[in-house]
């Protein structure tokens, strides 16, 4: 079923997209869940119909297909090797953890970013841990066919004593008295639309609502620690210089057991001889003679796939490719492989004796 996003941003079809981007603000105000009377999925609905209508190749789309085409060709899903691409170009992910205005694709910090005076960080929520970067260096054939690497690094670690909760193992938990065990605090915010109430995470059991009554000796009562952590990744066969692997939650640990960030493992690759690597495919240099040139031969190729008879054709000329069907790097998520490519380089010498020279003068009257 197709959704009006018109009717819900109560704007009419032919509304400019300035229009469109006002009528927006005031209807997600209306909604947004965490004014009083606030409807979190109005609001998201609200966001969706913005989504689309506020982008004009989105809009175009939607005005000629309606809103089950958009969903379905939109916005990738998140996941799986997607999210392993998108980690690997950069996008998304590296963001504040604790941001979370964002639902579906549209970053609204930009939207709201002048309404709640820039730190438009919605409270009420559990605190996220930091993400992490580490960067490691791979082989040429590491690269390709995938291995098995432990990292080792420090950082904030949930306490193995208390579990992250911060309390004495059997000590009882007690409620908080800062919130009255809410877990959340009120405060009121000031913004040119006046005076705005909202939910804060108390800050003394941080939105637990509760504290154990005797602190865990091992970590001091926050639940975490910082340690060093050894941690094995398996690295898909055929990543490639820059990319990264997105390791769930093994970033930075939260005190008491909050969500942990992710860690990001960045990948460089030794550069093998002079082979060069481009997408999935190898290419190395074939020095040739110049009689192997003219009357062809069989030589053998260095692969990643082991030595490889090849052909020369006869007449082969300086530069020509030599393809190796599927002697290349692993397609990243599949079995296959690219291709290699020999680049044929004739070798012309620069000391001949004078035997060879004799030779080499008829040659020229020849040829
Ligand atoms: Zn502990
Ligand atoms: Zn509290």
């Amino acid at each position: 079923m197709s959704k009006d996003y018109y009717k819900i941003l109560g704007i009419e079809k032919s509304a400019s997209q300035d229009e469109i981007k006002k009528a927006f603000k005031k209807m997600a105000m209306q909604h947004h869940p965490d004014r009083p009377g606030g409807d979190e999925a109005k609001f998201k609905e609200v966001n969706e119909a913005y989504q689309v209508l506020g982008d004009a190749e989105k809009r175009g789309r939607y005005d000629q297909f309606g809103s089950d085409f958009e969903q379905q060709g939109g916005f990738g899903g998140a996941g799986g090797w997607e999210d392993f691409m998108r980690a690997a170009r950069g996008q998304g992910g590296f963001g504040d953890g604790n941001f979370s205005f964002n639902f579906g694709g549209v970053d609204l910090g930009d939207i709201f970013g002048d309404l709640f005076g820039g730190g438009s960080r919605r409270t009420g929520r559990k605190a996220r841990g930091r993400d992490i970067q580490v960067d490691i260096e791979l082989d040429f054939k590491e690269a390709s066919f995938g291995v098995e690497k432990e990292v080792s690094l420090r950082k904030q670690s949930t306490c193995d004593v208390c579990g992250g909760n911060g309390g004495e193992p059997g000590s009882k938990m007690d409620k908080c008295s800062a919130c009255g065990g809410r877990g959340q605090v009120t405060q009121i915010q000031r913004t040119i639309f006046g005076n705005m109430q909202s939910a804060a995470t108390c800050p003394d059991c941080l939105g637990r609502g509760e504290k154990p009554s005797k602190k865990c000796k091992h970590c001091g009562g926050d639940g975490i620690l910082s340690k060093n952590a050894g941690i094995k990744i398996k690295i898909p066969a055929g990543i490639n210089e820059g990319e990264a692997v997105r390791l769930s939650g093994y970033g930075e640990a939260v005190p008491h057991g909050g969500q942990s960030g992710d860690l990001y493992v960045r990948v460089h690759v030794r550069p093998y001889k002079d082979w060069e690597r481009n997408g999935f495919d190898v290419y190395s240099d074939l020095e040739i003679s110049f009689p192997q040139a003219v009357l062809g031969d069989k030589v053998e190729v260095e692969t990643l796939h082991g030595g490889i008879k090849v052909a020369i054709p006869e007449g082969v000329e300086h530069g020509q490719l030599i393809r190796l069907r599927s002697k290349g790097v692993t397609h990243l998520g599949r079995t296959t492989h690219g291709d290699h490519y020999a680049r044929v380089r004739i070798r012309v010498p620069k000391k001949i004796n004078r035997d060879t020279r004799k030779k080499l003068e008829d040659l020229k009257k020849d040829l």
